[in-house]
């Protein structure tokens, strides 16, 4: 009996709740045209300056037309999560906690650009912009970058880090253990997949899961995870790390 592994779930895509260019109609559409039998919105939060979703608001708003694409598409797991940003060096993120428990799942992920919680942070996403443009990161920025995701997988249920080390330094393998301690998976991200080799490497080192996600921002990259599957078989990652892969048998 031939054995079909694949994945068909993605946690990770974009509508223009932030800066996604499809509905989320569109992307459960998409979804479903490519056979996945589950797909997650999750646009960027709203602390960032210029891409995030626009407050509370806006989420209720989404809230609704999931309840409406679920009845449209009655076969399809349709989730609605987030992309949190980190606004402040204690991992604070840029969803309040009373409204956690409304999104079905929780990525964070480190964004330049969003509106910091302190002058504290202010001060570091200024040295993050800084080291961005130099391409030299500080040791002691490093630590304070891993400190501050590390701190978020500690203090809030994380399913999973969104394109680690991507526009910050960090050290990945710290953070790779404290999420192999919490239940935290780190991204293996198919928009990024070249960028991230290195830390993907580095987390490998730990016991940490992967979860494989588009981070699509149009209907047309919904479920592909041609890049991601490409560096999973460059590393020789074992399955069992991933997530979200499935043997299905024909
Ligand atoms: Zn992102
Ligand atoms: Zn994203």
């Amino acid at each position: 009996m031939p054995v079909f592994m694949r994945i068909t779930v993605d946690l990770h895509t974009h509508t223009v709740y932030s800066h996604g260019q499809g509905t989320i109609e569109d992307n459960v559409r998409a979804a479903y045209s490519r056979g996945l039998r589950a797909v997650g919105i999750a646009d960027h939060g709203p602390g960032h300056l210029f891409i995030g979703i626009k407050g509370l608001a806006a989420f209720r708003r989404m809230q609704r037309e999931i309840a409406k694409t679920r009845r449209l598409f009655p076969g399809m797991e349709i989730l609605l999560g987030v992309e949190a940003n980190i606004v402040d060096l204690d991992g604070t993120i840029d969803i309040p906690p009373a409204f956690l428990p409304e999104l079905d799942y929780l990525l964070v992920g480190y964004h330049k650009l969003v509106r910091p919680h302190s002058i504290a942070a202010l001060k570091v996403a200024l040295r993050n912009l800084f080291a961005g443009w130099t391409g030299q990161c500080s040791g002691s920025l490093r630590r304070g970058n891993t400190a501050s995701l590390t701190a978020a997988v500690r203090r809030y249920p994380v399913a999973a880090v969104t394109h680690p080390g991507l526009q910050i330094g960090i050290d990945t393998y710290e953070l790779a253990l404290v999420c192999a301690e919490y239940g935290t998976a780190l991204e293996i991200n198919s928009a990024y997949a070249a960028e991230q080799e290195n830390h993907v490497k580095k987390a490998l080192q730990a016991e940490v899961s992967f979860l494989v996600s588009s981070d699509a921002h149009s209907p047309d990259r919904v479920g592909d995870f041609a890049e991601a599957l490409a560096l999973i078989e460059r590393l020789n990652i074992p399955v069992e790390r991933l997530l979200n892969w499935e043997n299905s048998y024909n």
